[in-house]
């Protein structure tokens, strides 16, 4: 077994006096996917803003390749290989793709003309809007933007993704899940939070659940699927 890409280990997290997470540990081999699933308000995005130094754990370690990051700042933590897709995305809805790429692809290492050739490459549909307003794309169309923009920058191990499913059709969240996977067979290292636990299930190696900022259930990806029993108690999912 390889060493872990990223180890959380007994983490406590609060936003002001509310505690949110209790002695929350996960790790994640190089490699892998993750999926970390849970109901409404667990504490899945507050897992991941502890990881990328946005909300800070009151006590315990976070380490990427052996490596303490806690304490680090965000930026600092970008550096070491984390990336993070906020649940809303983030691209600037008035500029163009290639607008959007090119301030990601700011802090990056390269000629922008390489990275940028790179980035169409693996997101054609990316390539033939270029000029497009990214607030007129479609809802996965923005997510992939999202993904590339991420990409821009240092380079990615770990990328952090927070419900890249929400708000999109079927048949979109397929395409997004499709990417992942490719970004996946690429080498990336991903922990996927999801409230669309099926998508989330299907496509990870693993799977922790969490309810109210404790980690209750960790198991192949595979295995909790197909536990309908688990499926309901924990996401009540029929
Ligand atoms: P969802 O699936 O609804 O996004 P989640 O599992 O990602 O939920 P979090 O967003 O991590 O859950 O929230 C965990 C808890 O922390 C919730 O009770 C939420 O109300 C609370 N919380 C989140 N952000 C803040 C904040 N900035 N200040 C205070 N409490 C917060």
């Amino acid at each position: 077994m390889s060493d872990p890409l990223l180890t959380v280990d007994g983490i406590d997290t609060h936003y002001g006096e509310s505690h949110i997470l209790s002695d929350l540990s996960l790790s994640i081999n190089e490699g892998e996917i993750v999926a970390l699933v849970g109901r409404n308000g667990a504490g899945k995005t507050t897992t991941l803003r502890s990881v990328m130094g946005l909300t800070p754990p009151t006590s315990g370690v976070v380490e990427m390749a052996g490596e303490p990051i806690d304490g680090l700042d965000p930026h600092q933590i970008r550096e070491r290989g984390v990336s993070w897709i906020p649940e809303e995305r983030r691209v600037f809805g008035s500029l163009t793709v290639e607008e959007n790429l090119r301030l990601a692809a700011h802090s990056g290492e390269g000629s922008q003309s390489e990275r940028f050739t790179e980035v169409y490459d693996q997101f054609p549909r990316l390539d033939e809007r270029r000029d497009q307003q990214a607030g007129t794309m479609s809802g996965g169309e923005q997510q992939m933007l999202a993904i590339a923009r991420a990409l821009l920058g240092p380079e990615t191990d770990l990328l952090l993704l927070d419900e890249p499913s929400e708000g999109l059709a079927p048949q979109i969240v397929d395409d997004v899940a499709d990417i992942i996977r490719e970004l996946n067979e690429q080498g990336v290292t991903v922990l996927l939070v999801e409230q669309n636990a099926e998508m989330a299930l299907e496509l990870a190696d693993r799977a922790y659940v969490i309810e109210t900022g404790e980690i209750v259930h960790e198991s192949p990806a595979a295995e909790l699927l197909e536990d309908r029993d688990l499926m309901e108690s924990y996401l009540g999912v029929r």
